[in-house]
C-alpha cells in the first residue's frame, strides 16, 4: 500500500504528493486525512495523507516508508483534503497553506532535535573508532560515564538534545564523541505544539459495599479517610482529584493513604478544556415565528430535509429575528442526524451570541474563536472530532470544522469583510462554505441585513445565465485545470480522495436564492434616522464635535435613564501630528504612513510595523511650538463627553481597551447591566449587539470611510451605517439615530437613513457595471515588496507583460492587466511595493495562468528576498 503525502515544505518544488509506503504495522492506521511524520531528505518533516493507492509510479526501491503516524484518527476528513485541494487552485496558495489552515494551531508541527542510540551500534564494526561494538551497556572500551549516557537515552527511547545536555550537564563533550563516533544519531521528530491536557483522577472499586467495609476497617484518627471512602460508596464514579480534596476540604495526603493501601486508584485521564464551564446556560424554547419568519424557515428547511445543495441569500432587516430562523433551521438539520455549522464575524461572537446556541442546543455546540487560548481551541476542535457536539459556532475557520455530515452551513453577517483571510490562504469563507456545502449536500443560509454586492450577484439573472454557460463546460475543464496547473507531471494533480462517494467538488455553482424579510419582529418600527450636515453646524459656529442635535440627546437619554452607543468609525480618520505653521506631518521613518497619537502612553506609533517614539512638543522641521495631535481618536471624544456632560459614565471599546483577554466581554457585560450611560467606539460596536435601553445611537464621523480609495467605500459605508442604526430601539422603547456628515447628499448616506437597501444595492450596481468592478468584474491583487525600487520595478513589469502574455491565450475572455504601480501604502517595514491588478470576466481559467506566471519568479524570490503575493477577490485594496 502507497500513501500520497504532501509535506510540510510550501515551496513550488515540494507543491505536489509524494509516495511513500505503508509499512505493514500502520496499515490499519493510515487513512486519507492522516498527519504522518515521513523522511523528507536528511530530514523528517511532518505531512498529509492525501491518497491512497496500491500502486506507485515510483521505483519501488526508492518508495520510503511512512516513519510515524501522528494521531490515532485522522484529523482530516476525505472531504477537507479536497477541499484543501480546491482552495490551493482558487486562491492560487500551497496545498499544504490550505491543509494547514484547517487544523488547530496545537497540531501545528513542531520540530525537535532528538538523539537516539543508533540502530547498528549492536555488533557493527565502527570505522571511526575501530572499535567493535556489541550489545549496549557492553560497550566496554567506553568510559563508564559513557556507557550511562547510552543506557539512559536506550531507556527511553530517543531523548531531545537540549534534555540530554542538561541531564548529564558536565559531560556535554562526551556526549559530542558519541554522537561524532556514531553510537547516538540525531533524529528530527515531529511533535504538536500542545498536548492534551490530564488531571489526576480517583477511581473507586466498582462495588461501593466494599468501600464501606474498608470504612468500617480504619480506626476512628482516620476520619478524613473515612469520609472519603463514603462519599465514594454513595457515588462510585471515577472524580477529579481537585474536585475531590475542595468537596471535602482535605489534602492530597488523605487521598495518598488510600491509594497506597490499594482501595483505591489514581490516575492521569485526559480532560478538554471547557472555554464556558463555568457559565451555566438558560435553556431556552423555540419561539413561535412571525408569518416572515415562517415563509423563510419554511423554504430554507425543505432542502434540509430533501438533502439538497441550495444557496440562500437571507436578507432580513435589523432585528427581524434572523437569528431564531437559524436556531429553528438546524433544530431541523439536526433531526436529519446531520450536523451545522454556523459562522459570525470575530467581534460579534460575544457571550451574547454564544447563549443564544448554547441555549437553545446546550452541550452540543462548540464554540471557535481567537480569544480562546491555544488549549481550548483544540479542545472544542476535539469535541468535534470525538462527535460529541453537532453545532459549531464559531468565527471564519470554523468553515473546516471536521464534521462528516453537513446538513446546512450558516453565515450570519455575511457582508463582512472580516470573511476573507488576509494571510495566506488568502480564502474567502463565503466561497468555501459553498464549496464545501457541496460536497455535502448541504444548505447555505448567507444572513445579513445588508447583503454584499457580491452575493447580490448571485441571485441577478445575468449571475444565472453566467452560470448555465459555464454548466456546459466546466466538468472538462474543471478536470483539465486540475492536470496542468503545477505543470504536467502525473503526479502533480493528485484527484484527491476520488474514490469518496460524498466528495464531488467540481466547482459547479448554483444561483442563489433571494429570502426577505422586511419587518422588525412585533411590528417594532425600525428607528428614525437623521442626517446631520456638520458643514452646517461649522457655519453657525458649533466647533465641537458634536452637533446640537447629538448634544441634545445624548443630555435627554441622561436624563431618562435609556442608554447611547457612538460610533467613531476610525478607518482612515487616525490622529496623526501636524504643524500648523509649516504643514509638518510626522511620518513613520519604515512605512509610508504617518503616525498616530496615542495619548494613554503619550508617544507616537505606526499601525504597520510598531515603531514609536514621545509625543512632539516642536515641529521638527520648523522648531514651531504650534504642533498639533490632528482627527477625532475615541480617547478624544471620550475627554470631550466627560468634559460636556460631567458625571457620564462612558465605556469606550476600541484597539487599546480590548486587547486582554476577556476584555471585550467585560465592557458588554458592564453595559448591558446598565452600569453605564453611554458605549462609545469603533466598528465593534456597530454588530450584532443586542441591548434593551439602547434608544439613541450616533454616528459621530459617518463618511470617513467614504474618502478611501476603495470601489467598496460607498458599500462599506452604507453597511456600518445600517449596522449601527439597527442597535437602536429593538425592544420596547423606540429608537432614534443621529448621523453626522460632511457629505449629506451621498446616496450610501441618504439610502442608509431611510432604511432603504434596494434602492443602495440598485444605484451602487449600476456604477460597478459601469466601472467594471466586481461583481462583474473579477479582481486578482498581485503585490511585489523588496527593498530596493529598481529591482522591484523591474521584477513588476516583467510579471505584468508575462501575465498580458499567458493572457493572450485565452482571447476572447477580456483579460485586463493594470500596472504596475505602487501600492497606496508604498512602503512597509523598509520595504517597498508596488502592485498590478487583472481584471477579468468569467472563470477560473484566469488564475492558472496567474500561477504559472508567478511560479516562474520564485527563484528570483529566494535570491532576492523579494515577495510576490496573490490575492484573488481582495477585500482590502492597498
Ligand atoms: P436580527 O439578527 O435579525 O437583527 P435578532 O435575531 O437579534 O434579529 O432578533 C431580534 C429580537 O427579536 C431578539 O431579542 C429576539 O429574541 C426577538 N425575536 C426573534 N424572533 C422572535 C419571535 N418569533 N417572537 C418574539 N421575539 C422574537
Ligand atoms: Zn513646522
Ligand atoms: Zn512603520
Amino acid at each position: 500500500m502507497y500513501a500520497k503525502v504532501i509535506v510540510d515544505v510550501p515551496a513550488k518544488q515540494t507543491n505536489r504528493a509524494f509516495d511513500y509506503s505503508v509499512p505493514e504495522a500502520l496499515r490499519d492506521w493510515v487513512a486519507v486525512g492522516s498527519r504522518v511524520s515521513v523522511p523528507f531528505g536528511p530530514r523528517k518533516l511532518q505531512g498529509f495523507v492525501v491518497e491512497l493507492d496500491d500502486r506507485s509510479v515510483m521505483d519501488p526501491a526508492k518508495v520510503k516508508p511512512i516513519a510515524e503516524i501522528l494521531d490515532l484518527s485522522p484529523p482530516l476528513t476525505p472531504d477537507l483534503v479536497q477541499l484543501a485541494h480546491w482552495i490551493s487552485q482558487t486562491y492560487l496558495c500551497h496545498e499544504i497553506t490550505a491543509l494547514q489552515a484547517m487544523i488547530p494551531g496545537a497540531l501545528k508541527a513542531k520540530y525537535e532535535r532528538h538523539v537516539r542510540v543508533k540502530d547498528d551500534s549492536m555488533g557493527q564494526e565502527r570505522p571511526m573508532s575501530g572499535l567493535s561494538g556489541n550489545a549496549v551497556g557492553q560497550h566496554s572500551f567506553l568510559l563508564p560515564a559513557q556507557q550511562e549516557i547510552i543506557r539512559y537515552v536506550a531507556a527511553k527511547g530517543s531523548v531531545e538534545i537540549e534534555a540530554l545536555l542538561q541531564r548529564f550537564n558536565s559531560e556535554g563533550k562526551l556526549i559530542k564523541e558519541l554522537m561524532a563516533e556514531g553510537y547516538l544519531q540525531e533524529v528530527q521528530m515531529v511533535k504538536d505544539r500542545m498536548t492534551a491536557k490530564k488531571a489526576l483522577t480517583v477511581f473507586p472499586p466498582d462495588d461501593p459495599e466494599q468501600l464501606r467495609a474498608w470504612a468500617e476497617q480504619l480506626p476512628s484518627r482516620s476520619a478524613k479517610q473515612k469520609e472519603v471512602l463514603e462519599l465514594l460508596a454513595e457515588r462510585p464514579v471515577p472524580v477529579k482529584l481537585t474536585d475531590l480534596l475542595n468537596e471535602l476540604s482535605i489534602s492530597a495526603g488523605t487521598v495518598k493513604s488510600l491509594v497506597e493501601k490499594g482501595w483505591l486508584e489514581l490516575r492521569e485521564v485526559e480532560v478538554l478544556r471547557d472555554p464556558y464551564s463555568h457559565r451555566s446556560f438558560q435553556r431556552t424554547v423555540p419561539l413561535s415565528l412571525m408569518p416572515e419568519q415562517e415563509q423563510v424557515f419554511q423554504r430554507i428547511s425543505r432542502p434540509v430535509m430533501d438533502r439538497e445543495h441550495r444557496v440562500f441569500l437571507l436578507h432580513g432587516v435589523t432585528g427581524s429575528g434572523k437569528t431564531e430562523v437559524y436556531l429553528q433551521s438546524i433544530q431541523t438539520c439536526l433531526d436529519q442526524g446531520r450536523e451545522a455549522i454556523v459562522l459570525v464575524p470575530e467581534i460579534s461572537l460575544t457571550p451574547q451570541m454564544v447563549e443564544r446556541f448554547k441555549g437553545r442546543f446546550g452541550d452540543q455546540v462548540a464554540v471557535m474563536h481567537s480569544r480562546l487560548s491555544h488549549g481550548e481551541r483544540y479542545d472544542e476542535w476535539r469535541k468535534i472530532m470525538q462527535k460529541q457536539v453537532r453545532v459549531v459556532i464559531g468565527a471564519r475557520s470554523a468553515i473546516f470544522a471536521p464534521f462528516t455530515q453537513i446538513g446546512l452551513i450558516i453565515i450570519d453577517e455575511e457582508h463582512e469583510s472580516s470573511y476573507k483571510q488576509e494571510e495566506s490562504p488568502k480564502y474567502h469563507a463565503r466561497d468555501v462554505a459553498i464549496a464545501r456545502a457541496s460536497q455535502h449536500d448541504a444548505v447555505v443560509v448567507l444572513g445579513s441585513a445588508t447583503p454584499s454586492l457580491e452575493s447580490m450577484y448571485g441571485t441577478l439573472p445575468e449571475y444565472k445565465a453566467e452560470a448555465a454557460a459555464r454548466e456546459d463546460s466546466s466538468q472538462a475543464r474543471f478536470r483539465s485545470e486540475q492536470l496542468d496547473l503545477f505543470g504536467a507531471s502525473t503526479e502533480a494533480g493528485h484527484p484527491a480522495a476520488d474514490n469518496n462517494s460524498q466528495a464531488r467538488l467540481t466547482g459547479r455553482r448554483v444561483p442563489f436564492e433571494l429570502l426577505t424579510m422586511h419587518n422588525r419582529v412585533e411590528g417594532r418600527p425600525l428607528p428614525r434616522v437623521h442626517i446631520i450636515d456638520m458643514r452646517e453646524e461649522l457655519r453657525q459656529g458649533n466647533r465641537s464635535m458634536f452637533s446640537r442635535d447629538l448634544y441634545k440627546a445624548i443630555e435627554d437619554r441622561l436624563h431618562k435613564k435609556e442608554q447611547t452607543v457612538l460610533l467613531l468609525n476610525r478607518r482612515g480618520y487616525s490622529t496623526f501630528v501636524m504643524c500648523r505653521t509649516c504643514g509638518y506631518v510626522a511620518e513613520c521613518p519604515h512605512c509610508d504612513i504617518s503616525l498616530t497619537y496615542h495619548q494613554s502612553s503619550r508617544a507616537i506609533r505606526c499601525h504597520y510595523c510598531g515603531y514609536a517614539e514621545r509625543e512632539l512638543t516642536v515641529c521638527p522641521s520648523c522648531s514651531s511650538e504650534h504642533i498639533r495631535h490632528f482627527g477625532t481618536g475615541t480617547q478624544r471624544v471620550e475627554e470631550e463627553l466627560t468634559k460636556l456632560f460631567p458625571g457620564i459614565r462612558v465605556i469606550r471599546m476600541d484597539v487599546d481597551t480590548t486587547t486582554e483577554k476577556g476584555s471585550h466581554e467585560k465592557w458588554l457585560t458592564l453595559f448591558r447591566n446598565r452600569q453605564a450611560d453611554l458605549l462609545l467606539g469603533t466598528q465593534m460596536v456597530a454588530k450584532g449587539l443586542d441591548f434593551p435601553h439602547v434608544t439613541l445611537v450616533g454616528a459621530i464621523a459617518a463618511d470617513t470611510v467614504l474618502n478611501l480609495p476603495d470601489f467598496r467605500a460607498a458599500e462599506r459605508t452604507f453597511q456600518l451605517l445600517t449596522q449601527v442604526a439597527g442597535r437602536a430601539g429593538r425592544h420596547e422603547l423606540p429608537g432614534e439615530v443621529y448621523v453626522q456628515t460632511y457629505a449629506p447628499e451621498h446616496y450610501s448616506i441618504i439610502s442608509a437613513s431611510r432604511h432603504d437597501y434596494q434602492s443602495f444595492m440598485e444605484k451602487e450596481m449600476t456604477l460597478r457595471k459601469f466601472h467594471e468592478y466586481p461583481p462583474f468584474h473579477r479582481l486578482i491583487l498581485i503585490t511585489l515588496s523588496h527593498e530596493q525600487v529598481p529591482l522591484l520595478m523591474r521584477t513588476a513589469e516583467l510579471l505584468a507583460s508575462r501575465i498580458k502574455e499567458l493572457a493572450k491565450e485565452l482571447q476572447p475572455m477580456p483579460v485586463e492587466v493594470l500596472g504596475p504601480v505602487a501600492s497606496p501604502i508604498s512602503r512597509i517595514k523598509d520595504r517597498y511595493r508596488f502592485q498590478c491588478m487583472i481584471k477579468y470576466r468569467g472563470e477560473a481559467s484566469i488564475s492558472r495562468l496567474v500561477h504559472q506566471a508567478v511560479a516562474g519568479f520564485e527563484e528570483l524570490e529566494r535570491q532576492q528576498k523579494l515577495t510576490i503575493s496573490v490575492d484573488v477577490d481582495p477585500q482590502v485594496l492597498m
